[in-house]
């Protein structure tokens, strides 16, 4: 028969419920409590063991319900969850169902052999029941898991709040529901005057807790019953079904991270271990074993519930301002997306749900801040844990690695252990790394990274190839075989490392790894030469980039300075959008690392296909010709200030260009124009430098731009032709669309005519025009476009090598003749033949 199982803080309670279920049941129930501690000190709180005991009294193949009281009562039970043997942990279930109304229905239902989805129901029905009759307006589906999960959504934000409105989502990204999709999420409801609540299965969430959120394990394909209350119940669930729409913000198509596959055959030495090829590259060198130091907690009972509140609050605001600096340091190392991984933290670290466990462990049980917030961690992490994806459960990890911060300020230490990983150079051995221990290494001192544990997709993987450190991780135990300054060797291409690499090994590997270098080496070699034509003319190659971190590959490359720098990356995979001064700070990392080459930023080019999830957008038929590039921005003169004002005060100290995509009118300058002016006036009043004189620019991407070239000429110094969008827009054909994918391309004539008349247009008026689309970097087109008379060619990195070498092959008249020659095609096809021979 199903047992059941009733968990409280107080004994008392516990045994008061039975008292109500037996005048039902009549002890033909298996009934068994798990009430209160056994600390006669506070007699107040759950423990996990008692629940565990609970179970095992009770414990029947057919099933044991566990209903709970309030706030850590949940974690008990999770964790005396985890206590059990696995195929007892199978039979358990936590049911969500209120005390009481629940405890004697699901008894009713067991005496009377109710299967135990029945007598789950039916608890959870006690739960609705109640909020139907307090809430006349609740709306309630009919039946099922959906209907169950807006049940359990719709009661929970209706009882507070009103009237619930749902929305059912499947949930459409590759990893579901993980820290930065829920982090977006979380961010968004908490923009409204809503209470949002989330129900999967059986499970509820407020949506503006991360770690309730995360935990939920919503996975891919998932239903997600999003409910909201209160004034802006209705916008909130718009927003939230855009996000949705828009993958939860999520790249839509994610390349695997395992690239970067381990090794498979098993080596015959047993020093030769393989793990996961996480970065590429070679390393070898001195070890040094990185033991992460766990902050030790003594539970002290009997504390100034008052004075321990304090504390633990003040230490969470000092974390927060620190990972709020971390974030932007990150940001300006690595690039947005990497520092995006702290967003989520900064999320679970402030998270209501955690502050709320943990205050009740002091005001219950009166125990000290740094006890109280252990357990609560633990007991999430636990939460994390059991989640059954592998990619969710590990983040676990990231709750660990924040809580911990918080404990090392309750005992006054450093929030980041002590000072700096390495003192010199070594390779960095590790149980595991977390992206916080990443964040304190200098990466000219790490010759590369080995861990036990790990994937190529967490995110200290991630930022192990976006500082280039060679790395290989998952390699399973092996630390104890490890001391400081053994000799190690990796090859983090292969996912090998070596324990005791004998003198041949590491000649070999010395070899391969002087050839890999060689290689990178002379590829950049005549890289770094000017592209100058065998007439002595000369073509600027430059690179298009998407924030900081790409700048040192594009130098690398050969790039004499950015002709495109994609602002938009900067406001994407985030929350909110970043700040002046934040933008200010991105921007000259960029001009920094430039040191004085030319450097074109183009203003945010959202819109279309890049909708930003957290500023709001009206529901567009055909988003392409909708509110794209400047047309979006002037738009959100919010969002679009900050960015000049930034754009306007680097440029004091460095040699930027102001750049504006999609422009199609000249109303659309004059406008642009104004607002710049009201910067400018504004940074004047503050004091502040800016250039008042920044040459600016526009993309050529549009039928209309390239029609009226002549007159915006006139008010711009400079074109630069987005060939990419120019060809969709001028063949009316979906860049995206691979049904049209013929039609999308540069060699089309009309395309190439387009970019005659645009020369001829910035000729005619003296401004300099150049060419940054996807045409630029193809070697194939450097003679015609060089031809047509475009002297600025920018693209990405990787492409710059090939096509300064064509360049030097090519000489003006030559390339001027066939470009007129090309003018006269009247067939893609024709076109590219020609450029093939
Ligand atoms: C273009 O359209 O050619 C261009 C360079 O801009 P993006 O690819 O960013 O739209
Ligand atoms: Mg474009």
């Amino acid at each position: 028969m199903i047992g059941l199982v009733l968990v409280s803080h107080s004994a008392i309670l516990a045994q008061g419920v039975v008292e109500i279920v037996e005048q039902m049941v009549q002890g033909r129930v298996p009934l068994a409590t798990a009430g209160g501690t056994d600390n006669v000190d506070a007699p107040i709180g759950t423990d996990p063991f008692k629940v565990k005991a609970a179970i095992d009294a009770v414990y029947s193949e057919d099933g044991v319900v566990v209903l709970i009281d309030l706030g850590s009562a949940l974690m008990s039970a999770e964790t005396a969850l985890e206590l059990l043997p696995d195929e007892r942990q199978a039979h358990v279930v936590l049911c969500g169902a209120p005390l009481v109304e629940g405890a004697v229905a699901a008894a009713v239902r067991i005496m009377t052999g109710g299967s135990l989805q029945e007598v789950l129901d039916d608890a959870r029905a006690a739960y609705a029941a109640k909020n139907v009759q307090l809430t006349s307006l609740l709306h309630l589906p009919a039946e099922g898991t959906a209907a169950n999960a807006a049940g359990a959504a719709a009661g929970a934000a209706a009882s507070a709040a009103g009237p619930a409105l749902l929305l059912t989502i499947v949930v459409p990204n590759r990893l579901g529901l993980h820290a930065r999709p829920a982090a977006r999420l979380v961010s968004l409801a908490a923009q409204y005057d809503a209470l949002v609540t989330l129900a999967h299965g059986t499970r509820t969430a407020a949506a503006t807790s991360m770690n309730q959120v995360a935990t939920l394990g919503v996975r891919q394909g998932d239903l997600l019953v999003v409910s909201a209350a209160g004034p802006q119940a209705e916008d909130a669930l718009d927003a939230i079904e855009a996000l949705a729409l828009d993958n939860f913000g999520d790249p839509i198509v994610v390349t695997e991270p395992a690239a970067i596959i381990a090794a498979t055959s098993e080596p015959d030495d047993p020093d030769e271990l393989s793990g996961v090829a996480a970065a590429e590259g070679i390393a070898f060198g001195a070890a040094f074993v990185y033991r992460a130091q766990l902050p030790q907690v003594e539970e002290i009972v009997g504390a100034d519930a008052v004075h321990e509140r304090r504390r633990l609050e003040q230490a969470i605001a000092a974390v927060t301002e620190h990972l709020q600096s971390v974030r932007i340091n990150m940001l300006q190392r690595v690039g947005a997306s990497e520092a995006s991984i702290f967003d989520a933290h900064l999320l679970m670290v402030r998270d209501t749900d955690l502050l709320q466990s943990a205050l009740q462990e002091i005001e219950l049980r009166r125990v000290n801040a740094e006890a109280a917030w252990q357990r609560a961690i633990q007991a999430m992490a636990n939460r994390y844990r059991a989640l059954p994806d592998p990619y969710m459960a590990r983040r676990a990890d990231d709750i660990l690695d924040v809580g911990q911060r918080v404990l090392r300020v309750l005992s006054g230490a450093s929030q980041d252990e002590t000072g700096p990983l390495l003192t010199e150079a070594a390779i960095l051995v590790a149980h595991e790394l977390k992206p916080s221990d990443l964040a304190r290494v200098e990466p000219e001192l790490v010759l590369g990274i080995i861990t036990e544990l790990g994937s190529a997709s967490d995110h200290s993987a991630i930022l192990a190839r976006a500082l280039g450190l060679p790395a290989v991780t998952g390699v399973g135990p092996f630390l104890g075989r490890v001391e400081n300054g053994q000799i190690l060797a990796l090859d983090g291409s292969a996912g090998c490392v070596w324990l005791t690499p004998d003198a041949e090994q590491l000649a070999e590997l010395e070899r391969k790894g002087e050839r890999w270098a060689k290689e990178r080496a002379s590829a950049k070699q005549s890289a770094q030469r000017p592209a100058v034509m065998r007439d002595g003319w000369r073509i600027l190659v430059e690179a298009n980039i998407n924030g900081p971190s790409d700048v040192a590959q594009a130098l690398d490359q050969g790039a004499e300075g950015v002709g495109l720098f994609r602002t938009e990356y900067l406001f994407m995979d985030r929350v909110t959008p970043p700040s002046e001064q934040e933008q200010v700070e991105t921007y000259r990392a960029v001009a920094l690392r430039l040191k004085g080459r030319p450097l074109v930023v183009r203003t945010l080019d959202v819109g279309g296909d890049k909708p930003l999830p957290y500023i709001r957008s009206a529901y567009e038929a055909n988003p392409f010709l909708g509110q794209r590039g400047l047309r979006y921005s002037l738009d959100r003169p919010a969002v679009f200030k900050p960015q000049l004002r930034a754009i306007l005060r680097v440029a004091a100290e460095h040699p930027v260009k102001l750049m504006f995509p999609m422009v199609s009118t000249f109303d659309e300058l004059v406008l642009v124009d104004a607002l710049i002016e009201e910067a400018c006036a504004e940074l004047q009043a503050e004091g502040l430098p800016f250039d008042d004189d920044i040459a600016r620019g526009i993309m050529i991407e549009t039928p209309a731009a390239v029609m009226a070239a002549d007159y915006l000429a006139r008010l711009v110094d400079f074109f630069s032709i987005g060939t990419n969008d120019l060809a969709q827009y001028m063949m009316a054909a979906d860049r995206s669309n691979a049904a049209v994918a013929n039609l999308v391309t540069a060699f089309q004539p009309a395309v190439i005519r387009s970019i005659h008349q645009v020369v001829s247009a910035a000729q005619k008026a003296g401004i300099v025009v150049s060419l940054c689309g996807e045409l630029a970097g193809d070697p194939r087109a450097t003679a015609l476009l060089v031809g047509l008379g475009i002297n600025e060619l920018s693209m990405s990195a990787p492409s710059i090598p090939a096509v300064k070498a064509r360049v030097r092959q090519l000489n003006l008249e030559q390339s001027q003749r066939l470009a007129s020659e090309l003018l006269t095609y009247e067939s893609a096809t024709d076109v590219e033949q020609r450029l093939s021979e």
